[in-house]
């Protein structure tokens, strides 16, 4: 089977399994994981904060940054199809008490003008804007890259209504990648971000959250009442140090993999890509093959290869670390397959 549904499907490589095995540990509750410490002063350094959280997904990390910025009656402000608004079961509700106030984006990026439009003025009936949330890579725009200067449009705004901004950067290091920029150019533009190293990484798990040294402290109070505070959690931090300083080198692989494909996929009679990818995620449209998404990929998975569906007609198609280049072109005749069926 070629797994193409996500790049969270990537396993632990050799040298992370030795790196578990071998792991200095502690218990990181009393901040006695050496491991974990280092990956956390790892990750503030790489991303320019002064500290940084290892927490145990990216829904976690974004949760807790919500919880940590605002108060209850609160209203977030965030991108119409952002994961934290789209995809984490409702928790800023559910956990903060905030009402979300969602703005359309252009391939994932909102127009600053509305975002100012949306920052709510001093009045009793209205509730305050507690935080303005960004995704970068946009997962739901096809993992578009959002531009460093839309970010700092929305970062001069919001400093200047003193309201705080989180960046949900699952796939900061695609992005990234992609623009040929350090990590930190976006980052800077925001107050607290967010990374998932067990996404293109390739980490088995975990998450970092990174932001000012009062801000962590707060958010390691938040991780702890939600049940994140982990013991020995070297052993899981080890392979996300490898997923940091090694893994995120070799992005453009993926994004090279997922061209190929792409390209592939938009000489295939009766397919079409919803948009281009600018990273490694593809959505194709399967509707001029009249088949439905969940009829294509169930076909598609008995040709041995996994895909997921993104809509009624939509497609999507993740390349990561475990698909290599020759996987790609098996994908792409089975795809052929499939559709000339
Ligand atoms: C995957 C993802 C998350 C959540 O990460 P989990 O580790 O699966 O909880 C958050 N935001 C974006 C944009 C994602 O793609």
């Amino acid at each position: 089977m070629i797994d193409l549904r996500s790049d969270t499907v990537t396993k632990p490589t050799e040298e992370m399994r030795k790196a578990m095995y071998i792991a200095d540990v502690g218990d990181d509750v009393y901040g006695e994981d050496p491991t974990v410490r280092e990956l956390e002063e790892t990750a503030a350094e790489i991303l320019g904060k002064e500290a940084a959280l290892f927490v145990t997904s990216g829904t976690q990390g974004n949760q807790i940054a919500v919880l940590t910025h605002c108060r209850p009656g609160q209203e977030l402000l965030l991108e119409e199809e952002s994961h934290i608004f789209y995809y984490e079961s409702g928790a800023v509700a559910a956990l903060a008490g905030v009402q979300t106030r969602t703005i359309p984006g252009q391939r994932g990026a909102m127009d600053p003008q509305d975002v100012l439009n949306a920052i709510r003025t001093e009045d009793i009936h209205f509730p305050e804007t507690g935080l303005i949330c960004l995704e970068n890579t946009h997962n739901r725009a096809g993992g578009a890259v959002v531009p460093v200067e839309n970010m700092k449009s929305i970062y001069n705004i919001a400093q200047a209504n003193r309201v705080p901004v989180h960046l949900d950067g699952a796939r900061l290091f695609n992005a990234a990648a992609a623009a040929g920029v350090d990590v930190k150019e976006f980052a800077k533009n925001t107050d607290t971000v967010q990374i998932c190293l067990s996404k293109g990484l390739g980490a088995p798990v975990g998450s970092i959250i990174a932001g000012d040294a009062e801000f962590i402290t707060t958010a390691r109070k938040w991780r702890k009442r939600l049940g994140g505070g982990m013991r020995q959690a070297g052993v899981i931090a080890a392979p996300g140090l490898i997923a940091l300083t090694k893994m995120k080198d070799r992005l453009g692989e993926d994004q090279w993999n997922a061209r190929i494909l792409a390209e592939a996929i938009e000489a295939i009679p009766g397919m079409k890509l919803a948009r281009q990818p600018e990273t490694n995620i593809i959505v194709a449209d399967v509707e001029g093959l009249n088949m439905t998404s969940d009829i294509f990929v169930e076909r598609l998975r008995a040709e041995g290869i996994i895909s997921g569906t993104f809509g009624p007609t939509f497609v999507r198609f993740v390349t990561h670390y475990d698909v290599n280049e020759d996987q790609i072109q098996k994908a792409i005749e089975a795809i052929a397959k499939v559709a000339r069926q």
